[in-house]
């Protein structure tokens, strides 16, 4: 196995440490998306339950132009079982992802443009409006996590993901949304 290969292998079985709470199992992408390595997992709770509420800020209370149908959830994003009741963190963008680890690094705070604060928000389906959901995330790494890997000092590859992906299948109608749509992180 090649260096390509290993880091490869390493992303499809050591999940980024923002869903170290969850019980995950690798996962495909549900939509096309380049050849970037990538890191898929859908999420359970500890408590084995697949199916919660994903938790958010929308997009539409901080950026007032936004489009009509592009309203998004932005984070930090959490995950509400319905069968126990735990919230778990899936992402917060001010402390995971590429420029959250190259900020820590240097003593700083991440760089996400928007971060919701106060009470969130449940993602809604936009075929049926339930907010009940089993939550797949998926990690895009661009090909600078081959230039860390060439350093060879043992960076943690796997939190140096630059595309977050959260796809939502509703589970009244099972209808697939994207409730998140961070860019270069
Ligand atoms: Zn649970
Ligand atoms: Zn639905």
């Amino acid at each position: 196995m090649n260096e390509t290969e290993r880091i490869v292998q390493q992303f499809q079985t050591t999940p980024p440490s923002c869903i170290a709470a969850f019980r995950v199992t690798p996962a495909k992408l549900p939509i096309e998306w380049d050849q970037s390595c990538r890191s898929i997992w859908r999420l359970s709770c500890d408590c084995g339950g697949e199916r919660g509420r994903v938790l958010g800020y929308p997009l539409s209370e901080y950026n007032k132009d936004l489009p009509d149908g592009a309203d998004c959830l932005i984070g930090p994003i959490s995950f509400e079982c319905v069968s126990c009741g735990k919230v778990t963190t899936v992402i917060d963008t001010d402390r995971h992802g590429y420029s959250a680890e190259v900020a820590k690094r240097e003593g700083g705070i991440g760089s996400a443009i928007y971060r919701g604060s106060g009470l969130p928000a449940a993602w809604g389906c936009p075929q049926c409006d339930s907010r009940v959901f089993s939550l797949t995330v998926a990690f895009i790494f661009w090909d600078a996590v081959f230039d860390l890997a060439a350093d060879g000092l043992g960076w943690p590859l796997q939190e140096f993901f630059t595309v977050f992906l959260s796809f939502a299948q509703c589970s009244e109608c099972r209808q697939l949304s994207e409730p998140t749509n961070f860019g270069k992180l």
